[in-house]
């Protein structure tokens, strides 16, 4: 038996985190095969295959996979499920969608968000917002299982897996795609940067013109609280947080943030934590490494110039 990893790319290129969820993979010291879909996805297979580790990958390219549906990936993951012990995936939207229903499907109750795994069955995830972590184990006789791909070392690339191919069942067309509304940047992901900035609410119809020369800067992503994408002020996908993208960047830097817990469980792992906020006895200071107590309508263009003259 063996550990069967759940690919993601944007089309083009891999997702970055698939390194680390390859070095989770590895954590059972059975064979890993990858399941590469798409369409035309040969490229995407051949970088999946230069991860070390990997046994095998396992590429289904069909034209209604070009833009995945979660039944038909389900559906494609069910035609081999049975030759693996486990069944692994990021805990990405993507995955977060689509391995409970494989779950459901093999009458296996899914392990997810795991942050540590201690052992072939054994697995730690936090709960209630990352307030306590709860040790797990499974005995289960299949394990499906979700990672928080940041908490995982990344393995390097110089593996050579070979490539199969696996014929893909007809899509059963229940759902249609119609159309992505995708935020564009040219930013690191948000995912996996190095740097994040992020504002709240505060920041107001500002958001974009204070904080993107910081990042373009720095190089840094740039997320935002609920609170301020829900105003209307940033994009969905910036939200950091609980309800957002879970982050562990070395620096992260909460500008306007008031630091409530649904936020900082998206940012407790990050290495080095600054604040800028007016108010001294704003929660975020209780987790900053470094705070700098100011209006950040001043803050924000003295550390632009700043940076500038670097
Ligand atoms: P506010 O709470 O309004 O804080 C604004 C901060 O900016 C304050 O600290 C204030 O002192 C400071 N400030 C104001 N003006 C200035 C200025 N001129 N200069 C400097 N500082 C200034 N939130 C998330 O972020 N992510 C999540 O994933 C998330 N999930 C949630 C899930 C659930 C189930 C629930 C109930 C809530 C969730 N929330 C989440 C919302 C969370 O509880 C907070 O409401 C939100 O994080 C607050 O955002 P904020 O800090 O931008 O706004």
């Amino acid at each position: 038996m063996s550990v069967l990893v759940l690919a993601e790319h944007d089309g083009k290129q891999l997702k970055s985190f698939m390194a680390q969820l390859i070095g989770a993979a590895s954590r059972w010291n059975q064979p890993i095969d990858v399941l590469v879909y798409g369409n035309q996805v040969d490229e995407m297979a051949r970088e999946a295959a230069s991860l070390s580790g990997v046994a095998r990958i396992i590429l289904a390219s069909a034209e209604h996979l070009a833009h995945p549906l979660v039944e038909d990936v389900q559906d494609l993951v069910l035609e081999i499920a049975r030759e693996y012990s486990v069944i692994l995936g990021a805990h990405s939207v993507l995955g977060k969608s689509v391995l409970p229903g494989i779950a459901a499907r093999l009458d296996i109750a899914p392990i997810m968000d795991v942050i540590d795994i201690s052992g072939p069955a054994t697995y730690i995830r936090p709960e209630y917002a990352g307030n306590i972590f709860s040790q797990i184990e499974n005995l289960q006789s299949r394990q499906i299982i979700s990672v928080r791909t940041t908490s995982f070392k990344p393995v390097h690339g110089d593996g050579h897996a070979d490539i199969v191919t696996l014929p893909v069942p007809r899509s059963r067309a229940i759902s249609h795609w119609i159309s992505d509304d995708i935020h564009h940047s040219d930013r690191p992901e948000l995912a996996s940067a190095r740097v994040v900035i992020s504002g709240g609410r505060s920041l107001g119809d500002d958001f974009e013109r204070l904080l993107a020369p910081i990042a373009g800067q720095l190089g840094a992503a740039i997320g935002a609280t609920r609170a301020c994408v829900d105003a209307g002020f940033a994009p969905n996908d910036l939200q950091v947080g609980q309800t957002g993208t879970v982050i562990a960047p070395d620096l992260y830097i909460a500008v306007g943030v008031s630091g409530a817990v649904q936020h900082i469980a998206g940012i407790k792992d990050s290495k080095l934590v600054v604040a800028i906020n007016h108010d001294p006895n704003a929660p975020i200071f209780h987790y900053a490494d470094y705070g700098l107590v100011a209006d950040l309508f001043t803050a924000l263009p003295e550390l632009q110039t700043a940076l500038k003259e670097r």
